[in-house]
């Protein structure tokens, strides 16, 4: 019988991760390990993972660091011999832009709501009304009735008001998104606020348990293991070293060629043929490791369940790093950076564009410098696309002038880099999980499988997570 045969569509780390786990993972392909074929339309792999070099050291140009607590991976970075490359985030804590001012976050945060109602009544970020908000939602919860899914708006709003909603608590879950909190499902972006809140009575309570902080992103009070991770030549290194495995491993990866049809050939020794414009792959699975829209328009035709999948939607967002001279700058005296909630007033035109600001150097002590700092301001939400409507350099002047506003001290950059992410965050709206499970169930009949950061998590290892459990479902499906 002819060897088997898998075509993985979609070059980022969720391909990769699939392609990994399909050609043996860990332990490394042995006889039955099918033949695999990687085929990504841009002319890099990695997808949102990527680095260049910027003011004398390698940096990320998308995602910078990923969580610790969950396994995916760490596990990845260990299978592929780097764990001597992880490094540990070195700062804690972050500042919020409320009131005209710098604050710091109060202790006690789980996944951006407040659980301590001490540090919450003493935060000078809010207003008193606010923060009798949080009073009362310990004191005399108010009730709501929640169905199936409901948006984290929706419930936090109910719960603490719409100043913390708003001015709190969206810059930091909806920051992580670029997305909205009232459009958000909270059963699919936070689960365990969800479950705090179907559980009923106080949410700053229920959330103070062991299992909903473990899902957080504060580091747990006493704890000192590291809350994230990256790596020595930045998280853009991932990909690189795992497509040489790959290639060492005997797996085709192809860049720079675009999936635009997939066939069925019931009748052959492959049901599916793979199509891009000059080449056609015979496949018995398919794992679509692309974003949803694209899944939608290569494999909807066979079930309006998965054309469906073309509703989720995703944001996009622009990064610009800056580096500046010490004397030039002063950032607050501690924390990883400053978030900024939606709709802050701006002397200028409208709002101010930036969200949130990063300290990378702070971050990641490979980046540090004695004489120069580097510093990232994040620009765009689901519904805010202003930035895709400036050219770089205004950009760039746009984002200094806020810098100037937000931080205690700004002055000239020496160098600047811009990098757009145009659809780089899909948003889990409510009704989520329900949608990508129907989907899957379908296309899982016509042997493919769904793998990507639109379904489980967009997180780094949420992706790796759910590229390595396709990659299952496929070799368990080719056995039967
Ligand atoms: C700006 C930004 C910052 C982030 N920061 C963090 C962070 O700090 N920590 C964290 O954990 N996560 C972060 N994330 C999220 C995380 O980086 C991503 O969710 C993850 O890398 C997604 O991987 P993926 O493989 O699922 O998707 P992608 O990286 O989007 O890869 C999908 C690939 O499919 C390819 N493709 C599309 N259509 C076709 C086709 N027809 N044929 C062939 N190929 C196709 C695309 O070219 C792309 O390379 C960030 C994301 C962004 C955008």
């Amino acid at each position: 019988m002819s060897r088997t045969s898998v075509v993985v569509v979609g070059g980022g780390i969720s391909g990769l991760a699939a392609a990994w786990e399909l050609s043996g993972g860990e332990h490394g392909p042995n006889d039955s390990t099918p033949r695999v074929e990687v085929i990504e339309a841009s002319d890099r792999l990695g997808g949102s993972l990527a680095t260049t070099q910027f003011a004398g050291r390698t940096i990320d140009l998308g995602a910078d660091g990923f969580l610790a607590r969950r396994p995916e991976a760490v596990a990845l970075v260990k299978e592929l011999g780097l764990s001597e490359d992880l490094e540990a985030i070195d700062a804690s804590g972050a500042w919020l832009w409320s009131r005209g001012a710098l604050h710091e976050l109060p202790s006690g945060l789980v996944l951006g709501v407040p659980t301590d109602l001490q540090a919450i009544l003493h935060f000078k970020g809010l207003s008193w009304k606010a923060r009798l908000a949080a009073r009362r939602d310990v004191l005399w919860p108010k009730r709501m009735i929640i169905g199936d899914d409901a948006s984290i708006g929706q419930i936090v709003h109910t719960k603490l008001g719409r100043e913390i909603s708003y001015q709190f608590i969206e810059p930091m879950i909806g920051g992580i998104q670029a997305g909205r909190i009232d459009e958000l499902s909270a059963k699919s972006v936070v689960p365990a606020l969800f479950d705090a809140a179907k559980r009923g009575g106080s949410l700053m309570k229920a959330l103070r348990t062991p299992s909903a902080a473990s899902t957080g992103t504060q580091s747990d009070a006493g704890s000192t293991d590291p809350v994230f991770y990256s790596l020595r030549d930045g998280v853009g290194s991932l990909p690189r070293e795992l497509a040489t495995r790959l290639r060492d491993r005997g797996v085709v990866l192809r860049r720079g060629v675009s999936v635009n049809a997939l066939r069925r050939t019931p009748a052959g020794d492959y049901p599916w043929e793979v199509d891009t414009l000059t080449t056609t792959t015979p496949a018995n699975a398919v794992i679509l490791a692309t974003p949803a829209p694209v899944v939608g328009a290569l494999l909807g035709s066979f079930d309006p369940v998965i054309d469906e999948l073309r509703q989720i939607e995703s944001a996009g967002a622009a990064m610009v790093t800056l580096a500046v001279a010490n004397a030039e700058i002063s950032l607050p005296p501690h924390g990883t950076g400053v978030l900024v909630p939606l709709k802050t007033s701006w002397a200028g035109e409208g709002s101010m564009i930036v969200t949130a600001i990063t300290f990378l150097d702070r971050k990641w002590p490979r980046l540090r410098r004695g004489d120069n700092v580097i510093l990232r301001a994040h620009v765009g939400r689901s519904d805010d696309n202003r930035w895709l409507d400036m050219t770089d350099e205004e950009l760039t002047l746009r984002v200094r002038n806020e810098l100037a506003v937000l931080l205690p001290r700004f002055g000239d950059p020496f160098e600047s880099l811009v990098q757009r992410w145009p659809l780089g965050l899909p948003q889990y709206s409510v009704g989520h999980e329900s949608r990508v499970q129907r989907a899957r169930e379908s296309s899982a009949k016509f042997s493919v499988a769904l793998a990507g950061n639109a379904y489980d998590g967009v997180g780094i290892p949420a992706s790796i997570g759910s590229g390595r459990r396709a990659a299952r479902k496929v070799l368990e499906m080719m056995s039967q």
